[in-house]
């Protein structure tokens, strides 16, 4: 453990890779952040390669370490994996807390869960935050938008740092504002995060908000399929109408991502990169639930169950997921499999590296 005279601000358990990059940006917003991952390996080689952030990190070896090295009431962010891993972590913290103490899952968590895990610990007598998380790695580093559920006194003690790390917004103009670098945070601006509600309604709303960006991956997905087979457009050449489409009414992030993935070439074989990703897109659940609660709800919502691909599945050797799963690479870090490589080899492209050299993960 590293030299810990004073007391943390805040503790983050689960230093994958959303985990570190929000620990980095709450360092650099000047908070302190005691750290810890159960291979502790992964925590010491994150602690060694960021020596000098402004808040400073305190790695911790142990779950009782990084209990011990906390301000009162603590507060612990929870950024395992979602589901068996929470619990895991939630199980382990609990009996280590004080009453009052704050736990916040950033995982993508199900609203069901968060609502019975914030019971459970209140019988315990404590706090509970689940929190929606979005922006994939790049977001967590220089500024997500947060969506915090939960008891709300348990939310005025998070918001200063929560509003701290969030992405900024130019309240003006309502764009983002962009730019910030490792230690150099944006100054100003209105804050992507605000209270949601009692209960599960963060990770409600993260939900809801993944299912309306999945859907929206899937038009694109479509937009693309339409382009290479109708059109006998080139991938490169579709990038560059994706690119032009990003300067006008369709700006958006993912319109942004799709013309970079289509414009780039693979490391390997020097093929455009779409070509060599597999056609097998993954998901870890958010998606699957908008679209049952819409269900359950009675409320429309075909697209988050993938509007007419499913004509094309009966007839297609290959579908456009190639791209959907390069989308996710690029924002999520979630990996790919490749056409000339046998299915379980993972892969990924450091996208934010000028470079993008490939590694397997
Ligand atoms: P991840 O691959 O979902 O999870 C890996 C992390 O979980 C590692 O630190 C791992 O520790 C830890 N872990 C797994 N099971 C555990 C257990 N039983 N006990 C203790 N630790 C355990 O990592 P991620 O992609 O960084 O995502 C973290 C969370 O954020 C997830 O809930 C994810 O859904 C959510 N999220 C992800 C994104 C994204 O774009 N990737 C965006 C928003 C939210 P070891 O190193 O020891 O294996």
């Amino acid at each position: 453990m590293a030299a810990n005279d004073q007391p943390s601000e805040i503790g983050l358990i689960g230093l994958a890779v959303m985990g570190q990059n929000l620990a980095l940006n709450i360092a650099d917003h000047g908070f302190r952040i005691s750290v810890y991952n159960r291979t502790t390996e992964k925590m010491e080689t994150f602690v060694d390669n960021h020596p000098d952030t402004p808040g400073g990190l305190v790695g911790c070896a142990t779950v009782e370490a990084l209990v011990s090295s906390l301000k009162r009431p603590r507060k612990i962010i929870v950024m395992v994996k979602a589901g068996s891993g929470t619990d895991a972590v939630i199980e382990q913290l609990a009996p280590l807390l004080d009453e009052g103490d704050i736990l916040i899952d950033g995982g993508n968590s199900k609203w069901t869960d968060t609502i019975a895990r914030e019971q459970r610990l209140a019988e315990r007598g404590l706090r509970f935050i689940g929190s929606g998380i979005s922006g994939g790695e790049e977001g967590a580093r220089f500024g997500p938008s947060l969506m915090p559920g939960g008891q709300e006194d348990a939310w005025k003690a998070l918001e200063p740092v929560w509003t701290a790390i969030a992405a900024k917004v130019d309240p003006d103009t309502g764009k983002p504002l962009l730019g910030a670098k490792p230690g150099k945070p944006i100054e100003g601006g209105e804050p992507c995060t605000a209270y949601i509600g009692p209960d599960g309604a963060g990770h409600y709303v993260k939900m809801v908000h993944n299912g309306i960006e999945y859907g929206d991956m899937q038009m694109i997905c479509e937009a693309y399929d339409l382009m290479q087979r109708l059109a006998g457009m080139r991938p490169a050449e579709i990038g560059e109408t994706f690119a032009r489409w990003n300067e006008g009414v369709l700006d958006s992030y993912l319109v942004e991502i799709t013309a970079d993935v289509l414009q780039q070439t693979d490391p390997v074989t020097g093929e455009p990169f779409v070509d060599v990703v597999l056609d097998a897109a993954g998901q870890k659940g958010t998606g699957k639930w908008t679209s049952i609660n819409a269900l359950d709800m009675g409320v429309p919502a075909p697209t988050f169950a993938a509007s007419f691909a499913y004509y094309d599945s009966y007839r297609s050797a290959r579908l456009p997921q190639n791209l959907l799963q390069a989308q996710r690479d690029y924002f999520g870090a979630h990996t790919y499999e490749r056409v000339d490589q046998p299915r379980g080899r993972f892969f990924h492209i450091d996208w934010p590296d000028p470079e993008r050299p490939q590694r397997e993960s």
